[in-house]
């Protein structure tokens, strides 16, 4: 009935696959493409009988279908005909140039495409002030009418962090979003990045629920850049999850070239985007944060004292897992504290350089980027046994 290899989905019981439409001959011998893990896609040919009753122009290209390996016939699973004019395009907006490039060109060349554009820019209070800025510029020069918003955090309820709305001038610079989560969840470290999680994703999803759209009612713009396609989520049309960077083939140095053409930039070096001291970051960027400026790293050094022991994750460490007998959590890589990394960049060390900074001035950082599948776990360099010594 099919050549389709079904030797490859051993233990499953449905592929996914979409019709090509385009290159649909007949269409009881259809060419699908069918998706494997990691995203990865491949062409195969079925020749059966009918495998969908419709006439090929009532499904839309993208439609998702499911491939029953076990009677070869093939049914929708749950129609994705992105209706885009009847959508809002929420754009979760980081305050990165990639994002702020995408949103531009959104706003300018997609807007009719949609009900609405949204932007959203979570604020975790561990922004550089040049961040903000650059978000306020974006608003100002660009029009991006962006909606800045706080994580509240419910301490003693089982629910997830909601949203309030501030602005450039009442935006927290000391972390008290940031705070919330962690008086709440404890220290976040390469295993529970549940910072992300409370601090902008969660968040950003209630207060689209606030205002009434749903996700049926939203696709999301997400700032995936094409060198960085490795990272576009398998379920990203089942999750209406647009990107339109990939689709653009624009990749870094595209988004650095733009913004040299531009009357304002984002006057920080790469290495100091996003929280300025992010537990995600290289050591290398790490440190020389600390070498140029040791005060961003006040409030997690604060946070390791205050709250070390809070939260089920901690509980569950210090009392029987790899960190047992250790007095807190600790947020970095291979579990150092901030004292590490200030031990670390006291002893000679070859600091970062953003090369694009040296001629203009920021390169591209968006490594927080909400929304995305769960990254591979950052390695702990530091093996156990050392750790509790
Ligand atoms: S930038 Fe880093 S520290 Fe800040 S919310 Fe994202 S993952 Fe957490």
């Amino acid at each position: 009935m099919s050549n389709f290899s079904k030797s490859k989905f051993e233990g499953k019981k449905f592929v996914q696959v979409r019709f090509d439409l385009d290159k649909c001959a007949e269409f009881n011998r259809s060419r699908v493409e069918w998706i494997g893990k990691k995203g990865k896609s491949y062409n195969q040919i079925i020749s059966s009988r009918s495998p969908y009753k419709k006439q090929p122009s009532s499904l839309s290209p993208d439609s998702h279908l499911d491939y029953d390996l076990k009677t070869g016939r093939i049914k929708i699973k749950r129609k994705k005909y992105i209706r885009k004019n009847k959508k809002t395009l929420v754009v979760s907006f980081s305050g990165g140039r990639t994002s702020a490039y995408m949103t531009k060109r959104l706003l300018e060349e997609e807007k009719a495409d949609y009900k609405d554009i949204i932007v959203i820019f979570a604020n975790t209070g561990q922004e550089h002030e040049k961040t903000l800025e650059f978000i306020n510029n974006c608003d100002k020069n660009f029009g991006f009418n962006t909606v800045w918003i706080e994580s509240v955090t419910h301490k003693n309820e089982k629910k997830a962090s909601t949203a309030k709305i501030v602005n450039f001038e009442t935006a927290s610079r000391v972390g008290d979003p940031f705070e919330g989560v962690i008086s709440k969840y404890g220290i976040p470290w390469s295993k529970a990045g549940h910072c992300t999680r409370e601090l902008k994703e969660n968040p950003i999803k209630n207060y689209l629920k606030d205002i009434g759209i749903s996700i049926e009612d939203r696709v999301m713009a997400i700032g995936i850049r094409e060198d960085e396609s490795h990272r576009v989520s398998n379920a990203a049309e089942e999750n209406n999850m647009y990107y339109p960077l990939v689709n653009w083939k624009i990749d870094k140095e595209s988004v650095l070239d733009w913004w040299e053409e531009q009357a304002f930039d984002l006057e920080i070096p790469e290495h100091f985007g996003n929280c300025t001291w992010c537990w995600k970051k290289s050591y290398k960027k790490l440190i020389t944060v600390m070498i140029e400026n040791p005060e961003a790293f006040e409030f997690p050094e604060k946070m390791e004292k205050k709250y070390g022991k809070t939260g089920k994750i901690a509980e569950k460490m210090l009392n029987n897992g790899v960190l047992k007998n250790q007095k807190s959590m600790k947020f970095f890589r291979g579990f150092r504290t901030v004292q590490d990394i200030r031990e670390m960049a006291s002893n000679g060390f070859e600091k970062f350089i953003d090369l694009h900074h040296l001629h203009i001035t920021d390169g591209c950082s968006e490594s927080c980027e909400p929304f995305l599948d769960k990254p591979k776990e950052i390695k702990n360099i530091i093996p156990s046994k050392i750790i509790n010594k």
